[in-house]
């Protein structure tokens, strides 16, 4: 096993200022915390961060991606807490190690194929910082090298995911070393009939051609040297997995394919490249249809380089990639490659490291991966004809950044729309669950459902069989899915209140007229009433469709005729006289008395009239009071402050003057409306209540109505004895650091 200077001296190979306290510190934590645990292959598991770190190494990369190395899997796998990493190595190396547990998190879970390119997106997501990327790559490539001490049918699924998801994501990063050894492990593991016989074919021609390849080499470097173009130019034999998939790509055996050895020439500058080309295929003749030009139009994982075949000295097609060093280490290395060559040389006096800082925000290198990042969510692999997939990749990327992936515990992938919260995530998961959501644990932690998901977030829905979905929800949801539930439940709520509401109006005005009420009773008028059922006959009671005189009648037709009604009490002649409302009765006084003949039929009429307060807002006791009385709705008694009395300005024989007329011993109640502002916080709803029922007063509906992130505004319709009662709720209410306003509402 690799010890800690070693380490320390790979590291120091290419940046003189290693932080070394830094990553001593953390091969002893690691070291600590792994403790005995030991890999599949028997070595002590320690052996593996180790070996991921060296990887990173290998691809130059700063101190603190080498640290996470070091680190990446002891939250999943130890008792290491992301609080304990931030302590010892601060907050920017404990949230790369928490964002490469998140992804280990997927590894773990059954993977459908339907899943991956949602997986591949949701590794991107979850890596905001590119770091976290570029450890899970070094973490996949050394667990693929290690392979073949893993039981079968898990290698395979292994190599698979490689296969599918990291070398791809190797390739668009720009790491063709990586890619490439990623694709050749799993294309061991999945295809070894396939694997072992283009190796065998190798091996074969490698006997005969050997001298061939480096006679190819010694002619172009000749030919460069006279034409006065410094070079390096290299011979080299294709992976077993790219030359399979040539095969595959283009229906041909192996006799047939003409480029399995590929030639580079390396050369200092630009310029050069191009003369090196025109040299070349002035000497030799070009096989058309062949020739791209990467450098004037890079790939967009910014790989840059000229490819050309030509028919080479002995009428062997040849194939040729040439570039300058600096494009050939990004081709490499890709990433670590850009922050060496960009930013060192154009800020090369600036913090003195030697290395910069990956990924500081204004740097080259950040901008670079930033883009580079963002077209990796693309479909396809980086392949020479991918020149008008521009739109489509940014298409895709724009979908794939509205989203934001989590999970259930079990590991089931949810993907939401960005800005979506547990409430969004619940209904995802089911309907059942969204309805009866309480509360939820994301990574473990209780937070109020409305917060904000982040990509990789694990949320457990805290359910209670008595929730029903909270009317507030539906402004505060991202998903139609939710928003079309929640409404749902909405009704369902209103309709059961409805209900309440009317056969509580029934039971009353049947004890006011003196007769037996009883469900039997009310089915049985169903039908004349036109309803369909009983709990529908309740509902419009409830809603003021149907009026209880009408269910009275329809139960009682002999009683048409009969004055029974105590809404009434007819008094003197004077015009004076009592609604009797639901709670107590309010005098009233007809306007005009004695210029209008017609008092007595006035009377009458009022007398089979239903009496209801102001349906928002109400009127209380204490308020000063109007009623007005239209034919085919009743008399409505409004508040003189009443907004909706506006209506009737012009219509002053609608006007009744009515007065208060309450009988203090029968203690009633009456209704009235109020908004409050409140925090959204868990008591802030039991103050309200409690506040309310301290003054010996009921919550008729509660409506908690726009939710802004910290506050939601709450519409109580109460019941209250009277105006100083009123004033008293509102008054302490507003007096809480819970509460943003309180005002009386009457619309
Ligand atoms: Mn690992």
């Amino acid at each position: 096993m690799m010890r800690q200077y070693e380490l320390v001296e790979r590291v120091q190979r290419y940046n003189k200022n290693v932080d070394e306290a830094l990553l001593n510190k953390a091969y002893v934590y690691g070291m600590a915390k792994h403790g005995h645990q030991q890999r599949a292959s028997g070595d002590p598991y320690f052996s593996h961060p180790l070996e991921v770190a060296a990887i990173l190494t290998d691809m130059r990369l700063d101190d603190a991606t080498i640290a996470v190395g070091l680190l990446h899997d002891t939250i999943e796998d130890t008792d290491a807490t992301r609080v304990e990493i931030d302590k010892f190595f601060g907050s920017e190396i404990g949230q790369l190690v928490e964002g490469l547990t998140k992804i280990e998190r997927l590894d773990l879970m059954s993977k459908k194929v339907a899943q991956a390119e949602n997986l591949r997106k949701l590794l991107l997501a979850i890596s905001n910082d590119v770091r976290v990327l570029i450890v899970k790559l070094a973490d996949r490539l050394h667990n693929m090298r290690t392979l073949h001490f893993v039981p079968d049918h898990k290698k395979r699924r292994i190599a698979e995911e490689t296969r599918d998801i990291y070398a791809p994501l190797a390739g668009r990063m720009g790491m063709r070393e990586m890619r490439e050894e990623l694709e050749e492990l799993s294309f061991e593991v999945l295809n070894k009939n396939a694997y072992d016989a283009i190796q065998e074919r190798l091996k074969g021609l490698r006997q005969t051609n050997q001298t061939h390849i480096e006679a190819v080499v010694e002619d172009i470097k000749k030919l460069l040297e006279n034409a006065g173009i410094k070079a390096e130019v290299h011979g080299r034999e294709k992976r077993p997995f790219s030359i399979f998939m040539k095969m595959e790509r283009k229906k041909i055996g192996f006799e047939q394919l003409s480029d399995i050895y590929g030639f580079r020439v390396l050369v200092d500058d630009v310029g050069s490249c191009y003369q090196a080309l025109g040299a070349i295929h002035q000497k030799w003749s070009t096989v058309p249809g062949r020739f791209k030009d990467y450098i004037s139009t890079p790939k967009q994982n910014d790989y840059r380089s000229l490819h050309t075949t030509v028919i080479g000295p002995v009428r062997q097609r040849v194939e040729l990639q040439i570039r300058t060093f600096e494009m050939h280490e990004i081709d490499e290395y890709g990433v670590a490659a850009h922050t060496l060559y960009k930013d060192v040389s154009s800020e090369e006096n600036n913090s003195g490291s030697g290395l910069p800082q990956l990924l500081q925000k204004d740097s080259f290198a950040y901008a670079w991966l930033q883009n580079t990042v963002s077209h990796l969510a693309a479909k396809s692999d980086d392949d020479d004809d991918e020149t008008s997939l521009d739109f489509i990749e940014n298409t895709k990327l724009e979908l794939f950044q509205d989203q934001v992936f989590c999970f259930t515990p079990k590991g089931r992938l949810i993907a939401l729309p960005r800005g979506a919260n547990s409430i969004d995530f619940a209904y995802a998961v089911h309907t059942d669950v969204g309805d009866s959501c309480v509360g939820s644990k994301i990574n473990g932690q209780i937070m109020p459902l409305v917060t904000e998901l982040q990509n990789g977030d694990e949320v457990e829905i805290i359910r209670s069989p008595a929730q029903r979905p909270m009317p507030v929800w539906e402004n505060l949801v991202a998903t139609g899915k939710a928003r079309a539930a929640i409404r749902r439940a909405k009704k369902e709520e209103k309709r059961r209140q409805n209900e309440a509401l009317g056969e509580q109006i029934l039971k009353r005005y049947f004890e006011l007229a003196e007769k037996p009420y009883s469900e039997k009773l009310l089915r049985d008028s169903i039908k004349r009433l036109d309803c369909s059922s009983k709990d529908d006959l309740l509902a419009k009671v409830g809603r003021g469709e149907v009026l209880s005189e009408a269910v009275l009648e329809a139960i009682y037709p002999d009683l048409k005729n009969l004055d029974t009604k105590r809404s009434l009490k007819t008094a003197a002649p004077s015009g004076e006289g009592w609604f009797a409302t639901e709670n107590g009765s309010v005098k009233f006084r007809i306007p005009g008395l004695g210029e209008r003949a017609d008092v007595a039929s006035l009377r009458k009429k009022l007398s089979n009239m239903t009496v209801r307060f102001a349906p928002n807002g109400g009127a209380v006791p204490g308020d000063r009071i109007v009623a007005i009385w239209e034919e085919n709705v009743g008399v409505t008694i409004y508040p003189i402050q009443s907004l909706s009395l506006s209506k009737f300005d012009d219509k002053p024989e609608l006007w009744l003057d009515v007065r208060w007329d309450i009988d203090e011993n029968e203690h009633k109640r009456f209704p009235a409306r109020i908004d409050v502002g409140i925090l959204n916080e868990p008591g802030s709803l039991a103050l309200i209540t409690q506040v309310i029922a301290s003054r010996n007063s009921n919550i008729e509906r509660l409506e908690m109505k726009h939710g802004a992130n910290d506050f939601v505004d709450v519409e109580i319709d109460l019941e209250v004895h009277d105006l100083k009662i009123l004033n008293q709720i509102i008054s302490e209410l507003g007096q809480s650091a819970l509460v943003s306003n309180v005002v009386r509402v009457n619309d």
